[in-house]
């Protein structure tokens, strides 16, 4: 989802969230004995498995157990240091938004989805055509898979994008009486929703705190030496460690913001940033 996010248009406000209770899905992910496992196994993986691992276990729990893995030497930051870099990130992008136009947790899941590898504006003139044909999930899980491919034909990957949504819109119907669930175990258990677009609906949508890994967040995650893993699982856990639960959505939007705007992937503008303690910070 390099560029999903990413933009400072404004999401909608006030969405409930769903009071569907389902039963429990024989195919939800079993929690791991031990988040130290998590980086490895998701490796070179693709995000849907991997993330799924993870999903149920406690976020406090799993980031004290990945402190105290005796296979890892991450060395977290310190109060001081993580103190420094929120307020440097909360002065910079004050008004930082989820890039994605929606009006709905239906809407949100549905753009999230697309939004993989595909920049926000894209998504966001798809999703105009998608919406008006397919407002909710009980229409979208009795569309015909061209119709669908028709509205989101602009965005990369559109045919296995269409197929993903109408998938998840029949699950949605089928186990969640037509509401998108609001935790992220029943999320990722949608088809096409890994932990970071779970953790994007959980936060944008329902308010709820979660962490999105995507792109930027991993690499400025590396960065600045907020982790030294690879597995996006694992850059959550230790982000869960430092950062406050409380600045958790805010984080991952300004975090975002500071990648499309200033920490670029290829060649990052140091001289214009003024995160002094940066470790990766490039000589003009
Ligand atoms: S100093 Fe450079 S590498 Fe560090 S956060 Fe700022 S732009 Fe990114």
């Amino acid at each position: 989802m390099a560029a999903a996010n990413q933009g400072l248009t404004t999401g909608s406000k006030g969405l409930q969230k769903s009071k569907a209770q389902t039963p429990r899905n024989p195919k939800a992910p079993i929690p791991l004995k031990n988040a130290a496992k998590v980086a490895p196994k998701s490796q070179g993986q693709s995000a849907h498995g991997s993330e799924a691992d993870v999903a149920q276990m406690p976020k406090a729990k799993a980031a004290r157990q990945s402190q105290k893995s005796p296979q890892r030497r991450f060395t977290p930051r310190t109060k001081k240091d993580v103190a420094a870099i929120l307020e440097f990130f909360k002065s910079t992008y004050p008004n930082a938004k989820c890039g994605l136009s929606f009006k709905s947790p239906y809407e949100l899941l549905m753009a999230t989805i697309l939004s993989a590898q595909c920049m926000d504006k894209t998504v966001n003139q798809a999703t105009v055509k998608l919406f008006l044909r397919f407002p909710d999930a009980g229409s979208l899980a009795k569309a015909s898979l061209s119709e669908v491919e028709d509205c989101v034909r602009i965005c990369g990957f559109f045919r296995q994008k269409a197929k993903s949504l109408v998938d998840c819109a029949q699950a949605i119907v089928s186990r969640f009486a037509g509401q998108v669930p609001a935790t992220l175990e029943e999320l990722v258990t949608l088809k096409g929703v890994g932990r970071k677009t779970a953790n994007v609906v959980l936060g944008e949508a329902f308010g709820e705190p979660g962490l999105t890994v995507d792109t930027h967040v991993k690499r400025i995650s590396l960065r600045l030496n907020l982790s030294d893993s690879q597995s996006p699982d694992q850059i959550e856990i230790d982000l869960m460690g430092q950062i406050p639960k409380e600045s958790w959505i805010e984080f991952s939007r300004q975090v975002i913001a500071h990648g499309r705007t200033l920490c670029l992937a290829r060649k990052p503008l140091c001289p214009r940033c003024g995160l002094s303690l940066c470790p990766s910070r490039v000589a003009a």
